[in-house]
């Protein structure tokens, strides 16, 4: 197991920034050895050394923590940064989509010849330190023995320059949180995707709503973070969920049910919730799988935008594909809440969908001797 580290990176984006941001938090949040456990406040800053008609800044740090090495983590942040079609060109001030650079990397410090970790811009530029100081007031820059949130109080003229674009109280330093757990609540002067945000405010007019009202002012973030969790299904991988919890089999040819697994999802018809519970069995052939393991399968399916079809298939053919078994039957009973929520007599109706592979699907008796298992 590799070392894990903690670290913070500074984001900024002068080009389409109020749709870049958010995005490259996005693509953080989701990347698989990258763990983002706070995030800034949105900045605004001028372009440095750029003429005066330069367009300015959105700047932002995330703190966090990783498993990559130093120079993995800079490749990865320069991969992010060409997906997001970021082109580099020899004007190191050139306007851009996005720029990602580590800021720390644990209390590491190394000259890397055309970079330096941490990133000598901390102690001289504003626009690093103010959003680093709004994450990790508390880290030391290790040359000046100063922490993050005394560097930016040296900077006198910094609050002038970089701004916080809504009008927060600025740098009440708050405290290191671990999201070790996924939670819903907003946090103190938290901004989590603020372009999700404002949708969800666009939303909330549409409906009727008055989106400043008390009860409903972090109401946005909150569904942004709800909706993040939801549909985390579509950025993690097969590989990431099993995760080497599959066994030699050693000669077991006996049926293996797990069933009474709970599951959740959204129906993608209408983005209303489904639940209810799953029944997975195989004949395993040379390999078997740690039980747990199949209820993190059937969430890799459920956290997206599913039919409940499609989703009882999926289940079956990965299980066929990791184990390849002699057989696999799936049964999802699901209830579905645009059905529960409209309508009388439709309170109480269940959805039941099935998937056969192999002898499940072949022979009669297994099917039949899956499906007493699974009412029993
Ligand atoms: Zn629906």
């Amino acid at each position: 197991m590799a070392e894990i580290t903690p670290i913070a990176i500074s984001i900024g984006s002068n080009i389409d920034r109020e749709r870049c941001v958010p995005h490259a938090i996005r693509l953080l949040r989701r990347h698989q050895r990258i763990n983002i456990d706070v995030v800034s406040r949105v900045f605004r800053s001028q372009a440095v050394g750029g003429t005066d008609d330069a367009p300015e800044f959105h700047n932002v740090a995330v703190a966090g923590t990783t498993d990559l090495t130093p120079e993995e983590l800079r490749a990865e942040l320069r991969q992010l940064e060409e997906t997001m079609g970021r082109e580099r060109s020899d004007d190191k001030n050139a306007p851009r989509k996005i720029d990602l650079d580590i800021a720390y990397y644990g209390d590491l410090e190394k000259d890397f010849g055309d970079w330096a970790l941490p990133d000598p811009d901390i102690a001289t530029e504003p626009h690093v330190v103010v959003p680093l100081a709004d994450v990790a007031p508390d880290w030391v820059h290790p040359e000046s023995g100063m922490t993050s949130y005394e560097l930016l109080v040296n900077m006198p003229e910094s609050r002038e320059r970089v701004e916080p674009i809504m009008a927060i109280q600025l740098a009440t330093p708050h405290h290191h949180r671990h999201a070790s757990e996924f939670d819903f609540e907003a946090r103190e002067n938290e901004v989590y995707d603020p372009h999700f945000e404002s949708l969800v405010q666009g939303m909330l007019v549409e409906v009727g709503e008055d989106p400043e009202r008390e009860g409903l002012a972090r109401t946005p973030l909150r569904v942004a973070k709800a909706m993040d969790f939801l549909t985390s299904g579509y950025t993690r991988n097969l590989e990431e969920v099993v995760n080497d919890a599959i066994f030699d089999a050693e000669g077991a040819d006996e049926m293996v049910l797990v069933k009474d697994i709970e599951f959740y999802s959204l129906c993608e018809h209408h983005m209303l919730p489904f639940y209810g519970r799953a029944a997975v069995a195989y004949l395993p052939n040379k390999n078997i799988i740690g039980l747990s393991k199949i209820a993190r399968i059937i969430d890799l399916y459920g956290r997206r935008l599913q039919v409940q079809e499609r989703m009882t298939n999926q289940i079956a053919d990965t299980v066929t594909e990791i184990l390849e078994p002699h057989g696999v039957g799936v049964v999802l009973e699901g209830k579905h809440f645009c059905m529960m929520m409209r309508g009388v007599q439709k309170q109480d109706s269940s959805m039941i969908t099935s998937s056969m592979r192999g002898t499940f699907k072949s022979d009669a008796r297994t099917r039949q001797e899956f499906l007493d298992l699974v009412r029993s």
